[in-house]
């Protein structure tokens, strides 16, 4: 099939889907994200209305003056402390950042409501029931480009509160009850409070707790952020067919012998960052050490420029004196393959996320081994350190605020090197293609969004909703710096001897 019939084939699947006795399903979805947006004052949505995407040019080093450090989390800001003095040098950004995020008790998954107008920032399921109908649509697709197996892992890398996964199921369900009756739902969370919202989401009031025979493994990031032992469990969703359920702590304990559709939504940009310098001692890796007694914990510390960046907050951040080894082998590599497009000479920071390659990696080689495809949507570009530097922000309250001061309290984020994931794919040598970054405007374009705009409209009851409707749709696709359009990205990684997936014209 070509790209075009694909993406024509889809359409009319969403026009069918439209027409089919949806309409209930329809009023009740529509009203569903409707109450939600109209509960919520048109303020709430002028605010970070893309949560992430408007970052600083390179987050360069937080103003002092700005912080406000009974806004971290002061449990964990000491455990952090301890570990950088105990270890008797500073930990990497990428460390910081996990532990920050994903500390079983301490970290912001395991104490704050990340997500939702009232939380600090607002993803696109949150906003509008229409991207996970689209997304639906687009997995149905492939599985039956895939020649429509009996049995099919849909795995969803980092759910949150589970209404992607709920709307993507329900179109599917509408479209396909055949790809529904042999779909086995696989949902990678390392938050408990996160799994909860999600068991609610899907209606899985029950849960069995499994031994994994695939224990996680984990690197030290790993470890640190918590994400130890299987972690597996197991339900049934009531709102999906009983359809089986599975929670996992990583991929690792995800079934490999099945085709396997797996979708990361503003899942990538969690996922810890390591940041570099171009020095004229090579590049140099920014760490971060404790600010205890204002004296740098460590001699490698003392040695370099640590006075450039904040002394008077608990945490602050310093240079390797030389070169670190995931600087050296990280950078290498990084520029290595962006030297194929461009110019790097002038990249002066460099920030590299090696839990997302590796991901990347792992996915890849199901995908070669079973059959199947990943669909990505997340904020960024094929190289955002050559243009931004370093992207990590801290958000809290829909609001940039400084780096450490916020410690456990704020959502930690950095745009994803989209270039980066197709050079993980190709090293996996694995038999995949991939395709994008595109936009995500262009991407639900293609599928077909304004059509379901349209039905949405009008089967909505009142002009105020067919307005709030329109709202949603201008959100996701608009191409203004306040809307989600142009800064969101997609990419894809399908099996070799599939045909190009729909939107990636
Ligand atoms: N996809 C959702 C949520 C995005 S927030 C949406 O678009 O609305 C990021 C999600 O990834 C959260 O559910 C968080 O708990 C989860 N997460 C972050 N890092 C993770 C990791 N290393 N392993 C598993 N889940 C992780």
């Amino acid at each position: 099939m070509t790209l075009t019939g694909g993406s024509i084939w889809l359409r009319s699947l969403v026009k069918v889907i439209m027409r089919s006795k949806l309409c209930k399903w329809n009023a009740f979805g529509a009203c569903r994200q409707l109450n939600r947006l109209l509960s919520s004052n048109a303020h709430a949505h002028d605010r970070i209305t893309i949560d992430r995407s408007g970052l600083h040019k390179g987050a360069g080093y937080p103003a002092v003056e700005k912080a406000t450090f009974a806004d971290a989390n002061a449990e964990l800001v000491r455990h952090l402390q301890s570990v950088i003095t105990f270890r008797g040098g500073p930990m990497s950004v990428a460390e910081y950042m996990s532990t920050a995020l994903a500390h079983p008790q301490l970290g912001y998954y395991a104490t704050q409501d990340a997500i939702g107008e009232q939380s600090d920032f607002i993803t696109a399921p949150e906003v509008s029931q229409m991207p996970g109908e689209l997304i639906g649509a687009w997995f149905v697709h492939l599985w039956a480009s895939m020649g429509a197996p009996a049995r099919v892992a849909l795995v969803e890398l980092g759910p949150g509160k589970g209404n992607l996964i709920s709307d993507t199921l329900r179109c599917a369900q509408q479209a396909a009850p055949l790809f529904m009756h042999g779909v086995e739902l696989h949902l990678v969370e390392a938050s408990e409070r996160m799994r909860a919202a999600q068991r609610q989401a899907l209606r899985t009031p029950v849960v069995t707790a499994l031994d994994s025979t695939n224990e996680a493994s984990g690197s030290a990031e790993d470890q640190s952020g918590g994400l130890k032992g299987s972690g597996v469990e197991r339900g049934v969703s009531y709102a999906f067919s009983d359809c089986v359920v599975m929670w996992h702590n990583s991929l690792d304990s995800v079934p490999r012998e099945i085709p396997t559709l797996v979708l990361a939504h503003e899942f990538f940009d969690a996922l810890p960052v390591h940041q570099f310098e171009r020095t004229s001692r090579g590049w140099c890796e920014r760490l971060i050490d404790s600010n205890e007694g204002n004296n740098c914990s460590s001699d490698s510390a003392r040695e370099s420029n640590c006075d450039a960046y904040s002394t008077s907050g608990p945490l602050r951040f310093v240079l390797s004196p030389s070169p670190t080894a995931h600087s050296r082998l990280l950078t290498t590599k990084r520029l290595e393959h962006a030297q194929k497009q461009i110019d790097t000479s002038e990249v002066t920071q460099l920030e590299c996320s090696p839990k997302s390659m590796t991901t990347v990696d792992s996915v890849a080689k199901r995908i070669d081994e079973a059959g199947g495809a990943m669909l990505v949507i997340d904020y960024g570009s094929e190289f955002p350190s050559m243009d931004r530097g370093f992207t990590l922000q801290a958000i809290r309250n829909h609001e940039f605020v400084p780096l450490l001061e916020s410690a456990g309290n704020s959502d930690l984020s950095a745009h994803v090197d989209f270039g980066s994931l197709t050079m993980a794919a190709h090293e996996s040598q694995a038999d995949v293609k991939v395709y994008g970054p595109i936009t995500q405007s262009h991407f639900f374009e293609e599928l077909g969004i304004g059509y379901r705009a349209d039905q949405l409209m009008q089967s909505a009851t009142t002009s105020e909703l067919a307005e709030s409707i329109k709202v949603q749709w201008q959100r996701i696709t608009g191409t203004e710096p306040s809307d989600m359009g142009k800064q969101y990205k997609a990419w894809t990684m399908v099996h070799k001897d599939m045909p190009v997936p729909p939107g990636f014209a």
